[in-house]
């Protein structure tokens, strides 16, 4: 018997329970309940030995009404449409949570980056751009980066949209290298968001920052980054993981000294300091204070939610927690930080990188990383206040915030 939820399924949940609380009609509920323009693509890619092989893509924009859409690009050997769709929504109710004034898209490449030689990669991004070039730019739909993706591939991206389109235009994709117009602050902006959201989450819960033991499934771009502003905030790392295992040490890791381990290796497993060897299994039962999902999605279901022993939930992932083990872990008094607030920090800094983009402007790190608390403080009080208020689930609070101005933009729009 299948107990997983998929990611799809997850977010048609979450949607239907908003729809439920806001009382929404049924063509308002169809309209948010699959992207509105759905684009999939098959582009020939010549490799190095001289063979051409082809890959399907996607570009899905989920609802545009309050603004052009933005999302990331996600390389990945297992990408499905249902995936895609389900990321879009989110990444709608992602920017509304934040206040950004765009709507929600997403894309994506069936494709296992890691096996392709560095010009492949940039001649599979060029030729993904030119394939999808119909319908995006930056003034309706502008693609950031996401797992799989970097500064570099968004630098090739740019390069051939800027070529086809015979124009200079930074703010047509994010995420890019600093020469070309990315922010300062971009790399650890998702991290320093998750911080940002334990520290709200503390503080509610009465529980000092400074000593609490955290726990991190996934040690990438989200996971590494985090651990080391953790570990610098006074928060013991006692467990991480990858995609091999994980690695325990109920005194806290040195962060850096772990990565010096898996830039030698490529993994965490043979950590000489950890005292013992975990799975990513076992790893989400740990007996800690703050637990951070931040690998894939799904992890946390009905099946090992009664074991989970953390206090919070920060989920850095998107999609980590579904929506029936949600409703366990808070049935044991778990207080689940979701996904669209906590991992913003990445978004709301792709957005800076826009508005300095569009103002030919240059924000310091200090300024990018001081506007990005702010913004943190605001939206957790709004959505805390929101969750108190209605007595909904701090996710469900989002997505009241979130849908309710959606509606009301489709409603001036005249759509509904
Ligand atoms: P990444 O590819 O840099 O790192 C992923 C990490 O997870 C790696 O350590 C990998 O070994 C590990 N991993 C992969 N599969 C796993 C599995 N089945 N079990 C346990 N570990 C596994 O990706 P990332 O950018 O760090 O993204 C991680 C998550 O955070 C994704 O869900 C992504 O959508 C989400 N996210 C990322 C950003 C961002 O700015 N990078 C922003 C918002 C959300």
């Amino acid at each position: 018997m299948k107990t997983t939820k998929t990611a799809l399924e997850n977010a048609k949940t979450q949607l239907g329970e908003v729809v439920k609380i806001l009382n929404l009609p049924p063509h308002v509920h169809a309209l948010l309940e699959e992207p509105m323009r759905q684009l999939t693509v098959k582009f020939p890619v010549r490799m190095d030995d001289g063979s051409t092989r082809v890959f399907e893509g996607y570009r899905f924009q989920h609802n545009w009404a309050t603004g052009a859409t933005r999302g990331g690009t996600r390389f990945h050997k297992d990408e499905t449409v249902d995936d895609v769709k389900a990321l879009s929504m989110w990444m709608t109710v992602k920017n509304a949570v934040n206040d950004i004034p765009n709507g929600g898209a997403k894309g994506g490449v069936v494709v296992d980056p890691e096996s392709l030689s560095k010009g492949e990669l940039e001649r599979l991004c060029r030729a993904y751009i030119r394939a999808i070039a119909p319908i995006v730019g930056p003034w309706n739909d502008f693609p950031g980066a996401d797992i799989g993706t970097s500064a570099v591939t968004q630098s090739w991206m740019l390069d051939e949209w800027e070529a086809i389109n015979l124009r200079n235009e930074p703010a047509g994709i994010s995420g890019k290298a600093m020469p070309l117009g990315g922010s300062a602050g971009r790399a650890e902006a998702t991290s320093l968001g998750v911080l940002f959201a334990t520290r709200e989450v503390a503080n509610v819960m009465g529980l000092k920052v400074k000593g609490l033991k955290a726990v991190i499934q996934g040690f990438g771009k989200v996971g590494w980054n985090l651990a080391k502003l953790m570990e610098r905030d006074g928060i013991k790392v006692i467990a991480l993981s990858d995609v091999y295992g994980g690695i325990y040490n109920a005194e806290g890791f040195d962060v850096l000294d772990v990565n010096a381990h898996v830039q030698r290796t490529g993994k965490l497993a043979g950590y000489s300091k950890a005292t013992k060897e975990i799975s990513n299994a076992e790893i989400l039962e740990l007996e800690c204070d703050v637990l951070v999902p931040a690998a894939v999605q799904s992890v946390i279901t009905p099946e090992n939610a009664p074991r989970v022993k953390a206090k919070m939930v920060i989920e850095g992932a998107n999609g980590p927690t579904t929506t029936d083990a949600e409703a366990i872990l808070l049935e044991k008094g778990i207080f689940i930080a979701p996904d669209v607030f906590s991992n913003s920090g990445g978004t709301q800094v792709a957005h800076f990188e826009r508005v300095q983009n569009l103002h030919d402007n240059h924000w310091t790190e200090e300024e990018v990383n001081a506007k990005l608390e702010g913004i943190f403080k605001n939206v957790f009080k709004e959505i805390y206040a929101i969750h108190k208020e209605k007595k909904i689930t701090m996710r469900m609070a989002c997505w009241v915030k979130a849908i309710s101005h959606i509606v009301e933009a489709m409603q001036y729009r005249g759509w509904i």
